[in-house]
């Protein structure tokens, strides 16, 4: 039954939200240009960042290239996605000739990132590749190598980059608020689940916890410290030889030393769950985040008190800001090109050759 006091609710709730609405879409309107983006590679990763561009202003999802009919028919319809920009692996170079698309969104396992992402630019469109960008440093400098050449630009999904607590540890630390940065720590580790899933095949993995969520520490203790590290040590261990077989690490402790004598200590594992976290020491100060690299929100402190900057859809962010990059040369406060992902791969290289060898590894 309707009361007088719905009905009184009825009519004044748009009023009341009248003038935030009208703020709200103020402060939203984009008429600029929008980059235009086929997701390659329709998994768990790829779906959340499409559902995530619907937010973006900057950025639209156009396309798709999948191996998989049935999730272009599904895609299609759910995102309005025309035939003439609907691809499968073996055709997707075909995308030269389609005006349509700007760039392609590269979201498939590691392995095949850097044949896919070097199709990509020869068919004239920019690169967007998901970490690891690729399996080892010399793919990457493949991969650069065939961007440069083809005039697209290369960019690493490395969504933290645009995270407003992340970025204000790195205000205080560039800004000299906390001190010289002495010391970072970085955990990154959860339980992985079904032992046949692409993640634990080292063909198409590359690796293991190091190449999907270690790879977080190591790209962290970079913009935390601020410095590019000289030395690599590491340390693997194996619990399960069944599961995390030959190439396929499940827990590897590495420590890097940097230029002016900082160092990190990093953990990062498949055998433990809920291993999130970076801290950084300063001479005068510390920051901590935690969790640091999750979908959020990213929760932190400082020696000065809570960060309290708002929480956004990280992927909605970072389709808006890469669209900012390609299309007007916008330079992000942390890097996201190719060269960026190069560096975390030498790391990666290192701390494989350090678990290896045993020995520490210098970095040049
Ligand atoms: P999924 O397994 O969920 O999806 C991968 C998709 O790639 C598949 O659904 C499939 O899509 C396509 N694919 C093509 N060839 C193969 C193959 N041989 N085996 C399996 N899949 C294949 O993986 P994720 O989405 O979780 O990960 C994809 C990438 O994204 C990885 O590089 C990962 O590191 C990265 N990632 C990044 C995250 C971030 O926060 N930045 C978070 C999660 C992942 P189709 O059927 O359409 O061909």
């Amino acid at each position: 039954m309707n009361t007088r006091r719905d009905f009184i609710r009825k009519i004044s709730a748009p009023l009341i939200a009248l003038p935030f609405l009208k703020q709200w879409q103020e402060e939203h309107v984009y008429d600029g240009k929008v980059l235009r983006v086929a997701i390659m590679g329709l998994g768990s990763y790829g779906t959340r960042v499409a559902e995530a561009m619907k937010e973006s202003k900057k950025a639209k999802l156009v396309g798709v290239i999948s191996g998989t009919p049935s999730k272009i028919s599904s895609w299609q319809a759910k995102y309005g996605i025309p035939e003439a920009n609907c691809y499968n692996y073996n055709d997707f170079d075909k995308i030269k000739n389609n005006p349509d698309i700007d760039a392609v969104y590269i979201i498939t396992p590691n392995a095949l990132h850097k044949d896919q992402a070097i199709r990509v630019a020869r068919a004239g469109k920019h690169v967007i590749c998901e970490k690891p960008m690729a399996l080892n440093a010399k793919e990457g400098e493949e991969m650069i190598a065939a961007c440069q050449q083809a005039g697209v630009k290369l960019l690493v999904g490395y969504r933290m980059h645009f995270e407003l607590k992340t970025l204000e540890v790195v205000r205080l630390r560039k800004e000299g608020l906390l001190g010289k940065a002495m010391f970072f720590q970085g955990l990154s580790g959860f339980r992985i689940g079904d032992p046949t899933q692409w993640r634990l095949n080292k063909q198409l993995s590359g690796g293991g916890s190091l190449m999907d969520i270690g790879i977080y520490s190591v790209n962290g203790a970079r913009y935390m410290i601020g410095e590019e590290p000289v030395w690599v040590t590491a340390q693997e261990t194996k619990t399960n030889t069944e599961k995390f077989k030959e190439g396929v690490d499940e827990t590897i402790q590495f420590q890097l030393g940097f230029p002016s004598g900082a160092t990190a200590s990093c953990l990062s594992t498949y055998a433990m769950n809920g291993l999130d976290k970076f801290f950084l020491n300063a001479e005068k100060g510390f920051a901590e985040l935690q969790p640091a690299t999750g979908y959020g929100p990213i929760r932190g402190k400082t020696n000065m008190g809570e960060l309290t900057q708002p929480h956004y859809t990280h992927q909605a962010v970072q389709m808006d800001e890469m669209a900012d990059i390609i299309l007007n040369g916008k330079k992000p406060e942390i890097a996201v090109d190719g060269e960026e992902g190069l560096k975390d791969l030498k790391i990666i290289d290192a701390i494989y050759k350090a678990c290896k060898t045993g020995k520490k590894v210098t970095l040049k």
